[in-house]
């Protein structure tokens, strides 16, 4: 078969992946779905539109395999499922992303696979072939590869060696959950403590072992609505996987039927549940918000018509609003509408001037529609039109 029909086969599904897709981006004081949730801009190859540093570069991705000896219920490539098939071996797959670097088709390769003969043996293989690409290609692109299920901890440090990012998707907030979308995999065993060994390794060594002189970064995905699992078990794992080990990302991917898999007649998730999983998300691990503070109801899940911030703010901050002169910048960050660099150009404008009201917020750039309820400006509570309806 040739290159380009393989890269196809596994392109079809590549979208349910999370990697660096431009509009993956969710702002925590998002009103609308985010472009996020649209489906990312790809080609037929699997060539998606990356968002890095402030630059888009076009990245691969795609699978070793698309065989897979496990049974993952949501998953289209599991085992006995009607579905084409195509394998690449290592060198193969570090020719063809050389060959289309070189023709600047991409910068970039998410390498993942399913598993066939164990998970270290298909690590291997994802390890020989980044270790192919970069000693024999001089392939100095941006690398994402996929931790398997069952890897030891030697491979991990060696992906580490190799990669600017590593994931292994959690799938589930805990045991009981995964048992509803994977019974082969081991939750503590297989896919948590390969986030341990990164972290740890990062703790432990120098990070001019890693890749570039930098250790890579980590993240992880959750499917979401297919497990019975609440908001408040996903987030509580989210919390405890930015704060503790540190991940750049968790992505929240809401559930959609894919047939021929047991969950095939189980609804699609509402996106809008992704969204607000994301704004929460956020709140804790960028805007100093603790778990407490969400707005869970009582079966532990986030309002959907209200965005998480908003929801706090009403609760908390109508009554006792946030004078802009005086509040530190962790208060200002908990006000809607006032993100990190509105912050940032509050703390500093207060330096040499007096904010005495909207307008001198509006002239550095801040928006004020969303804070007007919550913020005080120069002792005064700007004029705001109250929603009657
Ligand atoms: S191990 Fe991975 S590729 Fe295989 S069925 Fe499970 S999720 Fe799919």
């Amino acid at each position: 078969m040739e290159t380009a029909d393989k890269l196809k086969i596994t392109a079809t599904q590549m979208h349910l992946e999370p990697a660096e897709e431009v509009g993956t981006q969710v702002a925590p004081c998002g009103q609308l779905i985010p472009k996020g949730d649209l489906p990312p801009k790809k080609s037929s190859l699997g060539i998606f539109q990356a968002s890095m540093g402030g630059k888009t570069v076009p990245i691969l991705k795609t699978l070793l395999t698309s065989a897979c000896e496990r049974d993952c219920y949501y998953c289209p490539f599991r085992a006995g499922r009607n579905y084409r098939r195509t394998t690449f071996k290592p060198e193969e797959m570090a020719q063809t992303v050389s060959d289309m670097q070189r023709a600047g088709l991409i910068n970039g390769l998410f390498l993942s696979s399913g598993i066939i003969k164990g998970g270290m043996r298909t690590q291997d293989k994802l390890i020989e072939t980044a270790e192919i690409l970069r000693k024999k290609h001089q392939f100095k692109g941006y690398l994402h590869l996929k931790i398997m299920p069952g890897a030891e901890e030697a491979q991990v440090e060696r992906a580490m060696q190799l990669a600017d990012r590593l994931s292994i998707n959690l799938e589930a907030p805990n045991e009981k959950r995964l048992a509803a979308l994977a019974p082969k995999k081991e939750f503590f065993e297989e896919l948590l403590q390969p986030l341990k060994w990164v972290e740890q390794i990062r703790r432990s060594q120098a990070a001019q072992k890693g890749w570039n002189s930098r250790w890579p970064s980590t993240v992880t995905q959750f499917v979401v609505g297919a497990a019975g699992e609440t908001d408040l078990e996903l987030l509580q794992t989210a919390e405890y996987l930015y704060k503790e080990l540190r991940l750049g990302r968790t992505y929240f991917s809401a559930f959609s039927p894919i047939s021929d898999t047991p969950l095939e007649n189980l609804p699609a998730e509402n996106p809008l549940r992704q969204h607000r999983l994301y704004q929460a998300s956020f709140l804790f691990r960028d805007y100093g918000f603790d778990l407490e503070e969400m707005p869970f109801d009582q079966r532990g899940n986030l309002p959907l018509a209200e965005d998480p911030k908003m929801a706090w703010a009403q609760a908390e901050l109508l009554e006792n609003p946030v004078e802009v002169n005086r509040a530190s910048r962790d208060e200002l960050l908990r006000v809607p509408g006032i993100g990190p660099k509105s912050a940032q150009r509050i703390v500093q404008e207060r330096r040499h001037n007096k904010l005495r009201d909207l307008q001198d917020l509006r002239a550095i750039g801040v928006p004020t529609k969303r804070m007007e309820p919550f913020v005080l400006v120069d002792g005064k509570r700007p004029l705001h039109q109250l929603r009657l309806f």
